[in-house]
C-alpha cells in the first residue's frame, strides 16, 4: 500500500511526523507538504508562479518533500509528479495541530488538501487533533494542556486498514477530529455550526497608515446532537462524511415548488 501524506502547518510539523510513523507501519509513505505554514489557506491553487519542490529531512531522519505550494498543490504535485508511476492508494492530510469543525472545512488547508485528493480520484482523509487554546490569556499561569497527537496517530492507522476493507465512496472524504486525551468512544457525524464573532482590529502603523488583523477571538459551537462539535465536545472522535457536492437538495426543492407556482401564476 502506498500513501501520500500532507499537511497545512508546514513539513515540518510535529503532527505530519507523528502521522508519517503511525502509517509507516502499514504501507510506503511519501511525504510532501508545504515548506513554510499554510492554515487557513483553504483550497487556493498556485497558478501564477512556479512550483518548486526540494527533498528535506525529517526530525526523526527520514526522507521528505517540501513544496513552495498550497496543501492542495503538494497532492497534485505528490500524484502528478512525485508518484506518477505509482499512485497512491491514499492521501491522509494531517495531524493538523488544532480542530477543523464546523464552518472550519470552509477555511481549512488541512481538509481541502483531501478535497484535492478526491478530485484526483484517491480515496481521502483529513485528520486534526481537537487542541485548542488562546496564546493570549489573562492569567499568565495558566499553561496550555499538553497537545498529544498519539491518539489521533494511532486512529489514523486503524482507519486506513478499516477503508482497506470497505472503501469510500467516490467525491467524498473523510474528515476526522481526534481529542488531544483519551477519547471517550467514537461518532460518525455531521459538520455542525462553529462560528469566529466577526472581529476586526483596526491599528495605525507608525507613518499613521491605518492596517488591520483579522480573527483571533475564540469561535462560538452550537452544540446540537450529532455534529462534529457535539462529539468532540464530549470526548470521541468525530468521523465526519464530507463530498464535495455542496448543493443544498431540501432547498431546491423548496425552489422547484415556488417558481413552479410562479410560472402558473404568470
Ligand atoms: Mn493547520
Amino acid at each position: 500500500m502506498r500513501i501520500l501524506i500532507t499537511n497545512d502547518d508546514g513539513v515540518q510539523a510535529e503532527g505530519l511526523l507523528a502521522l508519517k510513523q503511525a502509517l509507516d507501519t502499514i504501507a510506503e509513505v511519501t511525504v510532501l507538504a508545504p515548506d513554510r505554514p499554510r492554515s487557513a489557506c483553504g483550497h487556493s491553487i498556485t497558478l501564477h508562479k512556479p512550483l518548486r519542490l526540494v527533498s528535506v529531512t525529517l526530525a526523526d531522519g527520514s526522507a521528505a518533500w517540501a513544496a513552495s505550494g498550497t496543501p492542495a498543490d503538494c497532492v497534485t504535485l505528490g500524484v502528478l509528479d512525485l508518484m506518477q508511476h505509482a499512485p497512491p492508494d491514499f492521501v491522509i492530510s494531517g495531524i493538523n495541530h488544532g480542530p477543523n469543525l464546523g464552518w472550519d472545512l470552509t477555511y481549512s488547508g488541512t481538509v481541502s488538501a483531501a478535497m484535492e485528493g478526491v478530485i484526483l480520484g484517491i480515496p481521502s482523509v483529513a485528520l486534526s487533533v481537537a487542541w485548542r487554546f488562546r496564546l493570549v490569556v489573562e492569567d499568565e499561569a495558566v499553561k496550555p494542556p499538553p497537545l498529544d497527537f498519539s491518539y489521533a496517530a494511532a486512529y489514523a492507522r486503524d482507519l486506513v486498514l478499516h477503508l482497506c476493507e470497505h472503501p469510500l465512496p467516490a467525491h467524498t472524504l473523510l474528515n476526522v477530529n481526534v481529542p488531544y486525551y483519551q477519547p471517550t468512544g467514537l461518532r460518525v457525524t455531521h459538520q455542525g455550526i462553529r462560528r469566529y464573532p466577526a472581529k476586526l482590529d483596526r491599528r495605525l502603523d507608525p507613518m499613521g497608515r491605518p492596517y488591520y488583523w483579522i480573527g483571533g477571538d475564540d469561535p462560538v459551537d452550537v452544540h446540537e446532537e450529532g455534529s462534529d462539535v457535539a462529539a468532540i465536545a464530549d470526548g470521541a472522535i468525530s468521523v465526519t462524511p464530507v463530498q464535495l457536492d455542496l448543493t443544498d437538495y431540501r432547498l431546491a426543492e423548496k425552489l422547484r415548488a415556488e417558481f413552479l407556482h410562479d410560472v402558473v401564476q404568470v
